[in-house]
């Protein structure tokens, strides 16, 4: 059998975490398997649903990497085909018209109230005769069976079972004509030949209704998964604080879409003791019974832990174009032609150790700096007069060094040495010259991208200013 799976949100806010999450179980299953991961939005809301949102999930899927096969769907515009089946249902007789008003059925179940009985609403029309309906509005009804049970097996939940009296006869289609959501999601699924439902455990309850709708179409039911919420750090629910925002706030913070992708993965799924692996071990790894049954912590120690391995491991070149959209979405000026260049060349020794975007281009000050270097506060310290005049005196022994590290550590140890000094004493006035900083990358690192003549031109700025 060939996978098909889905990600259907509503388009009523931003894309959230969970939401994320959920599109990520389902493109991994979908890409591990040679499947398609199909796209859905269910704007059939149409009061909540607004276009913005839509983009706005839409662009948090494509910064997260996550591609899905063929067009979008829109749930609202098969609304046509949601009301066939409808009336499909009617017309074996697996649905009926209930004429019954919004008073009639309140009424009902205040009786019901005071008899102590069930206040599920049973349809007088259920087994009407149609000669006796009258001229007057009326919904659709499903005729859900009255004894037994529905059993969803649940790759998550285990086999989940729940007695059909405790289900009422739904309504598929309103009286204007219009379908209900339970309908559209199974038409749609079963139109677009979803194999694996894997969606939040909110929906379980629903899946014993969708079952109804699957079973009277006579249609194949899909393999259900219903993944635990994700919590905060604390266990409760995830709110703002705990980092309970839209995918957008993670891109603007800075964290790399494969870090995100590693980190959501981890939420709720594990294979084995695996924390750090790449998309293919992910896609090659992913399993429905690898989802675990309990809720997520969301730690953003561990995000931050694991985007940093994979600002290290990553291509420079990708990252570098993955710092360009960064800069753009936090509206921050866009590199220089310098720049780039410069971030290129300095790209290895930049991503050791750098959990975010943001650290990263802090420890690559000393590129994007503007010239000549302004030294921070801290910085200015390392530059008092005997500081300066030792770097004056270092500096023809850098202007005769071939630039390669072996020569620049050699020569500066040498030159430590001959001023009965350590190379450490050295470190702190150079750093501030060349990135007027007191932490930087190493000072070899950033000499060896600096260049030769921008290292001096830097050094002899830094021994020629007055300090304040
Ligand atoms: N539209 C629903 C949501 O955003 C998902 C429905 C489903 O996956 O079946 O929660």
């Amino acid at each position: 059998m060939s996978v098909v799976t889905r990600f259907a949100p509503s388009p009523t806010g931003f894309l959230h975490i969970g939401g994320a999450r959920t599109a990520l179980f389902n493109w991994l299953y979908a890409r591990g398997r040679g499947g398609k991961f199909l796209l859905r939005i269910e704007d059939t809301d149409r009061a909540r649903s607004t276009p913005e949102a839509t983009a706005a999930i839409l662009k948090g899927l494509d910064w997260l990497g996550l591609d899905h096969d063929g067009e979008v769907v829109s749930q609202f515009d098969r609304a046509p085909r949601h009301a066939e089946v409808a009336q499909a249902l009617l017309a074996k007789g697996a649905a009926y018209k209930c004429f019954s008003t919004p008073e009639e059925i309140s009424a009902f179940r205040e009786k019901a109230k005071e008899h102590g009985r069930s206040t599920l609403f049973q349809s007088p029309w259920r087994d009407a005769d149609p000669s006796s309906y009258p001229d007057a509005p009326y919904v659709i009804r499903l005729k859900t069976a009255s004894d037994g049970e529905t059993v969803i097996e649940d790759q998550v939940q285990g086999r989940v079972v729940i007695r059909n009296d405790q289900l009422d006869d739904m309504i598929l289609l309103r009286s204007d004509g219009t379908p209900v959501y339970m309908l559209a999601v199974v038409v749609d699924d079963h139109d677009m030949g979803v194999t694996h439902v894997i969606r939040g455990d909110d929906h379980l309850n629903n899946a014993a209704r969708q079952m109804g709708i699957y079973s009277a179409m006579g249609w194949d039911v899909p393999v259900w998964a219903h993944i635990p919420l994700i919590h905060g750090p604390d266990g409760k629910k995830l709110s703002k604080r705990h980092g309970a925002l839209g995918v957008d706030e993670y891109q603007k913070m800075g964290y790399p879409a494969a870090g995100m992708r590693n980190y959501l993965a981890r939420l709720g799924w594990s294979h084995g003791d695996d924390e750090f692996f790449t998309d293919a071990q992910a896609q090659d790894w992913f399993d429905l019974s690898g989802i675990g049954k309990s809720p997520a912590r969301f730690d953003f120690k561990k995000l931050e832990n694991l985007c940093g391995q994979h600002i290290a491991a990553a291509e420079d070149a990708a990252l570098l174009r993955e710092i360009e959209a960064y800069l753009d979405v936090t509206e921050e000026n866009p590199l220089t032609d310098a720049q780039r260049d410069g971030l290129a060349r300095g790209m290895y020794c930049l991503k050791e150790r750098a959990k975010t975007f943001p650290e990263l281009l802090e420890k690559a000050r000393f590129i994007l700096t503007d010239t000549p270097v302004v030294p921070d506060e801290k910085a200015q310290k390392a530059l008092d007069p005997v500081s300066r005049g030792i770097l004056g005196a270092l500096t023809p022994h850098l202007q005769n060094a071939s630039w390669s590290r072996e020569e620049l550590e050699a020569a500066t140890a040498a030159f430590a040495d001959a001023q009965g000094t350590k190379f450490g004493k050295l470190a702190g006035p150079l750093r501030a010259a060349l990135a007027g900083r007191a932490v930087t990358p190493s000072v070899f690192d950033m000499m060896l991208v600096l260049g030769k003549e921008e290292t001096i031109r830097r050094i002899e700025h830094a021994v020629t200013s007055e300090t304040g």
